[in-house]
C-alpha cells in the first residue's frame, strides 16, 4: 500500500476515535497523547438557608460531611476519565437521596403536602438537554431527566408521562411518601394555612431552599449541569419552578460555561438566569465570575429576588455568588483542592 494511503487510513481512524470520544459523553478517558484538562466539580445544596448562628455546630457539621461526600463521589467519576455528565448526574443523584437537601427524599411539600419534584440535566458538548417536572414517584428524577435527553426526541416530560416513562425504563418508583422526612412535614404543618401563590422574599428558612445541583467540567474539555429540587415549600399543585427550565436554573455549553442556580425560582425563569450567565460571557466577553456578579448581586437583587447560582467555565474558572444568609456549595480539582462552605 503506498505511503500516503496508508497515512489518510491511519488519519480517519484516528479522527473517527476522537469524534466517537467526544460524541459518547459516557465514560471516556482522553485519548494517549492528547491533552486532558484539569477537571473542576462545583455543587450546591441550595440557597437562601439560614442566618449564622441558626444552625447547632453539629447540624452544619451534617451540612458540611455531605457536600463533602458528595464531592469525593464527583471526583471519584472525573478522576477516573469519567465525562462531566456521568459526574454531575451521580453527585445530585447522591444528594437526591440525602434528606438533608430539597431534593428527592427531604424534599419541601407543596399546599397539599406532598412532594412534587423537578430536575433537569444539560450536556454543553452536544447541547442536548433533558427534564422532568412534578413527577411523585420517581426515586431520582436526575436520571430520569437524563433518559429523557438520551432516550426520547423531547426535552422535558410531566407528571404521569413522565412516570410512565421512568417506569418503561426501569428506573427505580417508589410510593410518593418515600420524599416525606418527619421535619419537612413538621415544616409544612407549621406552614399552614398554605402561603399564598407570592410567597415571602429572603426569608431565612432553610425550609424554602435547599434545592440542589452540580457544574462539571471533565478531562476533555466537556461542560455539564444538572439540577433537582422539590420547589418552594407550600407551593400551588402543579407549580414547576426554575430547575427543570433550561436556560433559567439548568445550562452549559462548552462555548462559555454551565450554570446550575438556587433560588426564589419565579424570578430565575423570568430572567433566564442560567442562560443569561452564557449569554453575558458569549456575547459581551465578560468573564465567568462577571457575569455571576452581573445576575446575582446587580440584577436579581435589585428585584429583591434571593438566590445563588454555581457555575465554571470552559477554562475551569468558578463562581459561587448568592445574596442570601448562605448557600450551601463546595468544589474540587484535579489538583486534590477540595473546599466546602455555607456561609
Ligand atoms: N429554585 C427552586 C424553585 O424555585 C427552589 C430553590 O432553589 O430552592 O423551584
Amino acid at each position: 500500500m503506498p505511503a500516503l494511503v496508508t497515512c489518510c487510513i491511519a488519519f480517519l481512524l484516528f479522527s473517527s476515535t476522537l469524534l466517537s470520544a467526544q460524541n459518547t459523553g459516557s465514560a471516556t478517558a482522553a485519548p494517549v497523547g492528547l491533552e486532558r484538562h484539569p477537571w473542576v466539580l462545583v455543587i450546591h445544596g441550595g440557597a437562601g438557608g439560614p442566618v449564622k448562628g441558626t444552625l447547632t455546630t453539629k447540624e452544619e457539621q451534617a451540612y458540611l460531611d455531605k457536600l463533602n461526600e458528595a464531592l469525593k463521589l464527583g471526583s471519584g467519576v472525573l478522576s477516573h476519565g469519567g465525562s462531566s455528565l456521568d459526574a454531575v448526574e451521580t453527585v445530585v443523584r447522591f444528594m437526591e437521596d440525602c434528606p438533608l437537601f430539597n431534593a428527592g427524599k427531604g424534599a419541601v411539600l407543596n399546599e397539599n403536602g406532598k412532594a412534587e419534584l423537578d430536575a433537569a440535566i444539560m450536556d454543553g458538548l452536544t447541547g442536548m438537554a433533558g427534564a422532568v417536572a412534578c413527577v411523585t414517584t420517581i426515586k431520582n428524577p436526575i436520571s430520569a431527566a437524563r433518559r429523557v435527553m438520551e432516550k426520547t426526541s423531547h426535552v422535558m416530560l410531566c407528571g404521569a408521562g413522565a412516570e410512565k416513562f421512568a417506569r418503561a425504563q426501569h428506573l427505580e418508583m417508589v410510593d410518593p411518601t418515600y420524599f416525606i422526612t418527619p421535619e419537612r412535614l413538621a415544616a409544612w404543618k407549621k406552614s399552614r394555612p398554605a402561603p399564598t401563590a407570592k410567597p415571602e422574599k429572603n426569608e431565612p428558612s432553610t425550609e424554602k431552599h435547599g434545592t440542589v445541583g452540580a457544574v462539571a467540567l471533565d478531562e476533555n474539555g466537556n461542560l455539564a449541569a444538572a439540577t433537582s429540587t422539590g420547589g418552594m415549600m407550600g407551593k400551588m399543585t402543579g407549580r414547576i419552578g426554575d430547575s427543570p427550565i433550561i436556560g433559567a436554573g439548568t445550562y452549559a455549553s462548552n462555548k462559555t460555561c454551565a450554570v446550575s442556580a438556587t433560588g426564589h425560582g419565579e424570578f430565575f425563569i423570568r430572567n433566564v438566569v442560567a442562560y443569561d450567565m452564557s449569554a453575558i460571557m458569549e456575547y459581551r466577553g465578560a468573564p465567568l465570575e462577571e457575569a455571576g456578579k452581573i445576575i446575582i448581586q446587580d440584577k436579581l437583587r435589585n428585584q429583591k429576588a434571593d438566590g445563588g447560582l454555581i457555575a465554571v467555565d470552559k477554562d475551569g474558572n468558578i463562581t459561587m455568588p448568592f445574596n442570601t444568609n448562605a448557600m450551601f456549595r463546595g468544589f474540587a480539582r484535579s489538583t486534590g483542592e477540595q473546599e466546602v462552605a455555607i456561609y
